[in-house]
């Protein structure tokens, strides 16, 4: 091609991008989480030109990690189910995800420490996990599978009116599938809590304790929550539990390197300082290079910060925002010189008395003196993550979330009776190979991700409405303002954040 020819055809393809994004719509997204980088892949290949802005200077908010003497933590989430919501995000930018993005398939999942001595495996699939319980425990396997039959039924009862689609559009509740759940209200536990429903099910308090715990996947009590949530459970155990080649953090890798490659820009470094309104439309954001405008923005800040520092003069929905929280946590990411063949990934050390550590975490708003704790070790999967014959432990207990607690002081309490009761059940002495520490708590989970309170699920669900007074994924004050994440419907977990940006997403036009 003669060079003129070549210049002019060169000049008409950077006019064709120009015309092509003046007339694109625009949307800012106020948060890198995972919802919020969801939400900017869906908008991007919705058409939209994205801008992300990110307070830190990294993404991923608690779906991020950090080092320390040679120790790789994943410094939040650490369980990963229904990883096909994020391959969903591939797809629908026409790659393959197996190019970019793998997991693998744990069985296994969890090792359960009891006090008394028992442990046992939580193994993925019906017969194998009942047949295991059953073995170990005082109950029978035909038992453990009508709850587990249960479970599964009471899901696809509800994930149409819970998780697929907007609560808060009168429209969807006319659809078959939702429509099929609502109708099937009696079936749903509503009326029950988790706990009664279990010790209903079960004589071992031990099985009991185990399928109460999924209440704090999403930080309520299981003495409070509706036994609805009884179909935590199901996604781990039936659909199955799964771990990112890399790391949990590899799934924020992948999703902003997806969301760059298809043309999303982000700012880091950059807080919302408001987010501008105009005539009950929004008209863009502000940070401190000034003000950008924007057609539709999307808000992944937790939604009870959204109100009360981007939207001063918006008239707030006072009683969804007044809600009780979540729990928090309490994390020592510890780096032990020591191999503990007798852990995997997942463990869990049972409390002696649940019922007294979720009245300490909820009534009494402190952190009760022998806590379960969940230690997660990656370099079992990842050996990359601890220098050789180590491992990284990410030792977590749940506590309340921040009411103004003397921290330090709990913190280095917690620590103590953490360590004994670790010493106690693994036989060890855990101080001597502890070489490398870093510690979050609720006021952390705060100052990193603009959390309320520090909770780190949003609301808790510890009533039976709690489901219907999540905020809405979008404003009815104001045109063209939406919300996604854990602090919105449908909730927390990265599943539901990744669902909850698809809902958003949606509901723009
Ligand atoms: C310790 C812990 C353990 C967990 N375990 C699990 C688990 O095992 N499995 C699971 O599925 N889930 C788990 N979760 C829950 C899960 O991590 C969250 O539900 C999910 O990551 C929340 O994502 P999000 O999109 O709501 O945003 P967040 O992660 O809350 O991020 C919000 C982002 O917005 C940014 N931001 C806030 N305000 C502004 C502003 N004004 N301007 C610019 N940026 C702003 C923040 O800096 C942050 O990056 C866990 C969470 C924690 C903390």
């Amino acid at each position: 091609m003669p060079a003129n020819a070549f210049a002019h055809l060169q000049m008409f393809l950077v006019f064709l991008t120009h015309m092509t994004t003046m007339n694109k719509r625009s949307c800012g997204i106020v948060g890198a989480g995972v919802s919020g980088l969801a939400a900017a892949i869906r908008m991007q290949t919705k058409g939209f030109k994205v801008t992300v802005f990110e307070a830190n200077n990294f993404a991923g908010g608690k779906l991020s990690s950090e080092s320390v003497k040679g120790y790789r933590f994943d410094m939040g989430p650490s369980v990963f189910t229904m990883p096909w919501y994020i391959d969903e995000l591939f797809a629908l930018s026409g790659k393959n995800p197996r190019d970019h993005f793998n997991y693998i398939h744990l069985d296994p999942v969890y090792r359960y420490f009891f006090e008394d001595g028992t442990v046992l495996d939580s193994y993925h699939g019906k017969k194998d996990y009942a047949r295991e319980m059953a073995k170990k425990l005082n109950e029978k396997e035909e038992d453990i599978l009508k709850y587990l039959n249960n479970t599964e039924e009471v899901y696809h009862l509800t994930a149409d009116v819970f998780l697929f689609n907007s609560l808060h559009k009168l429209k969807n509740f006319f659809r078959r599938p939702v429509l099929k759940g609502l109708l099937n209200f009696g079936k749903i536990g509503a009326f029950q809590t988790m706990n009664e429903a279990n010790e209903k099910a079960f004589n071992d308090k031990r099985m009991v304790q185990i399928f109460n715990r999924y209440s704090t996947y999403n930080g309520s009590s299981p003495y409070l929550a509706p036994a609805t949530l009884n179909v935590i459970p199901h996604l781990e155990i039936i659909e199955g539990a799964y771990y990112p080649e890399g790391g949990m953090v590899a799934i924020t890798d992948a999703l902003v390197k997806l969301a760059k490659d298809i043309g999303v820009e982000f700012k880091f470094s950059s807080p919302v300082k408001e987010i501008i309104i105009e005539n009950k439309k929004v008209r863009g954001l502000r940070t401190d290079s000034g003000i950008q405008n924007f057609d539709v923005v999307i808000s992944n800040m937790d939604v009870y910060n959204s109100y009360q520092k981007l939207l001063p003069d918006v008239k707030k929905p006072e009683r969804t925002l007044r809600q009780d929280k979540s729990s928090s946590a309490v994390i020592f990411y510890w780096g032990i010189k020591k191999e503990f063949k007798e852990l995997g990934l997942h463990n869990i050390l049972f409390s002696e008395n649940y019922r007294e550590e979720f009245d300490t975490i909820f009534s009494k708003k402190s952190i009760y003196n022998d806590p379960t704790i969940y230690i997660n070790i990656t370099s079992k999967h990842t050996p990359g993550d601890a220098p050789a014959g180590c491992e990284n432990w990410f030792t977590m207990i749940n506590v309340p979330n921040n009411s103004g607690q003397n921290w330090d002081a709990l913190v280095a309490e917690a620590r103590v009776n953490m360590i004994r009761k670790i010493n106690r059940l693994l036989k060890t002495n855990i101080e001597e190979y502890i070489e490398a520490e870093m510690i979050l708590d609720p006021r952390v989970v705060e100052s990193r991700t603009s959390s309320a309170f520090g909770a780190i699920y949003g609301n808790a669900s510890n009533n039976k409405f709690a489901a219907f007074l999540r905020h809405a994924n979008f404003s009815r004050e104001i045109k063209n303002l939406y919300f996604c994440g854990g602090s919105v419907h449908p909730g927390p977990s990265i599943p539901l954040c990744l669902l909850s940006a698809k809902i958003t997403t949606d509901l723009v036009h």
